[in-house]
């Protein structure tokens, strides 16, 4: 029997991209009969489609996913795993020419070799599929159908000929890379996270566009793997979102790597140039040129709501902010939810994760859960990484909230001066007058490892103070979490409690 739907290609064609497809688009796929009817059908097999859909045929739904290209969506193919695997060779090459700092030599400098580097990604994205894969969804009782899914009534869905009846919809269809809107891109050409992973050749000369977390990451990464990386920015500094003492580090870092930063720029247009492209912009007043051989893509992502007719159900969307949901991720039809960057401004594989659940609990057992209760951090994998969770001095100021601020540099850390990573700090927010941590940023080498002990801090209502008295082993770079802590119990010491301690310690001598 042929399979019944479309042989999908990830480039290049190789034994670990026939591996990836085998797992998470098999081309020999047949769709399964539907059921008269499912508790919940999931439209996108992304992070926030598999753990829907898992979690509820776990719990006894009948379930149905779908999914037109990759189960396992952007974080595995083209997002979180194959980002991660490059930065960490790129880190491997860089720290090779740090050596020196160290007393090592290598000798001559540390070269990547761009076709092994992407080679090793491929495979561990390959190994890492079996876990996505639509053989594991139908194992775990879930009916998997590959194809296209569109609303065609008030409870049914089409893919691939077929209709599927449900009690509940969710809608999981991700976000992509936003196509920034300059003459001459798109006919140039450029790059995205869509097709950067498929090179196998170093681009020489790289213009990133966007110096959001994205951008970030992989401009730093192709330079350290050889590229010579212009980044622009439109905005005066590196990642918006972040404080400024925080992306300052950042991009002092980058500097100091030798990227090209152009911030303020605004790109005017693009235009080919023999083999290569030319970007035009204007800073500071002036207009300037660059030749590049590849452009890359970073300037945000646009959430997937076109093509699933949404009108016909009463779905509203915006075409930015993405599927429209109350605080339970309900969309204007009370039958229909939604996770993931479809839907949320936290666009991270754990949040696609966790809204899911609350999906689950929400759409299938009347559950109140609320996205609002979620303690939701993240982290931007640079070198430093900036890693936040909670509140920034900003929202707790718009809120009208005043806040305390403790910080602690890595360069008084012990550990993190014997490792030769002193730029960084711990900062966080504690609401005045109590002990209530309401926000934490992180900026160190594994900062993202580092956040989710805040996180746990904040989950479980554990004060600063608390988090003082949580012995870390001695000497490690996390210290700086409870040494903010000792600073904040330090603040409790008021005048009279120390007039008082001074008189008790007085009489014990006597
Ligand atoms: C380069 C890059 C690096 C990243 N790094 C990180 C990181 O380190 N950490 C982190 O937390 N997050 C990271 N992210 C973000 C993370 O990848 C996303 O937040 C996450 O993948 C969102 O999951 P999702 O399920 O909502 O959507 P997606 O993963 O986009 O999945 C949506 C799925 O729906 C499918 N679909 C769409 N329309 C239809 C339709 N009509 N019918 C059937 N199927 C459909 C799509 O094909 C896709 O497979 C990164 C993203 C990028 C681009």
């Amino acid at each position: 029997m042929s399979a019944d739907t479309e042989a999908v290609l990830v480039r290049p064609a190789d034994a670990h991209n026939a591996r990836l497809v085998a797992n998470v688009h098999p081309p020999d796929w047949r769709n399964p009969t539907p059921a008269p009817s499912y508790n919940l059908v999931v439209i996108g097999a992304g992070t926030a489609g598999l753990v829907t859909a898992a979690g509820a045929a776990g719990l006894g739904a009948k379930v149905a996913l779908v999914e037109k290209y990759l189960l396992g969506g952007d974080c595995l193919s083209v997002g979180c795993v194959p980002s991660k695997a490059v930065i960490r060779c790129s880190r491997a090459t860089f720290d090779a020419n740090e050596a020196g700092r160290f007393g090592v030599r290598v000798g001559a400098p540390a070269q990547a070799d761009f076709p092994a580097v992407m080679e090793r990604m491929r495979k561990l994205r390959a190994d890492l599929s079996p876990h996505d894969s639509a053989q594991r969804f139908a194992k775990l009782g879930v009916d998997v159908f590959l194809g296209e899914a569109q609303f065609t009534g008030p409870d049914t869905i089409q893919v691939a000929g077929k209709t599927l009846r449900f009690k509940r919809a969710v809608i999981a269809t991700g976000a992509r890379a936003l196509q920034p809107p300059i003459p001459g891109l798109a006919e140039a050409g450029y790059l995205t996270n869509e097709t950067v992973f498929s090179l196998t050749q170093r681009p020489g000369r790289l213009a990133v566009i966007g110096g959001g977390p994205i951008g970030c990451e992989l401009a730093q990464a192709f330079q350290r793997l050889g590229s010579q990386v212009s980044l622009l920015h439109k905005n005066a500094h590196l990642l918006d979102r972040e404080d400024m003492d925080a992306a300052a580090l950042v991009q002092r870092a980058f500097v100091h790597e030798g990227i090209a930063m152009r911030l303020n720029a605004k790109i005017t247009r693009v235009e080919r140039n023999g083999g290569g492209k030319l970007v035009c912009y204007e800073a500071q007043g002036t207009e300037e040129t660059l030749a590049v051989d590849e452009i890359l893509a970073g300037a945000g992502r646009a959430p997937n709501v076109e093509g699933l007719n949404l009108e016909a159900v009463g779905v509203q969307y915006d075409p930015r902010k993405g599927v429209l949901v109350n605080d339970c991720l309900q969309t204007t039809n009370p039958r229909i939810y939604a996770a993931g960057d479809v839907c949320l401004t936290w666009k991270f594989t754990h949040a696609a994760d966790f809204s899911a659940r609350i999906v689950i609990q929400n759409a299938l057992f009347l559950g109140r859960k609320k996205a609002s209760a979620l303690t939701m951090p993240w982290c931007t994998y640079t070198d430093p990484e900036i890693a936040h969770v909670g509140l920034y001095e900003r929202d707790a100021r718009e809120r009208g909230i005043e806040v305390d601020t403790y910080v602690r540099e890595f360069k008084e850390v012990d550990r993190a001066v014997l490792d030769g990573e002193e730029e960084g700090f711990v900062k966080f927010h504690v609401r005045k007058g109590r002990d209530e941590i309401l926000g934490a940023t992180i900026v160190a080498r594994h900062a993202g490892e580092m956040i989710s002990e805040v996180s746990v801090a904040m989950a479980a209502r554990m004060g600063l103070g608390k988090l003082a008295a949580v012995i870390h082993p001695y000497p490690t770079q996390a210290e700086a979490l409870r040494q903010c802590g000792d600073a904040y119990n330090r603040t409790r010491l008021t005048p009279s409690v120390k007039k008082w301690m001074g008189r008790w310690l007085a009489w014990q001598r006597s």
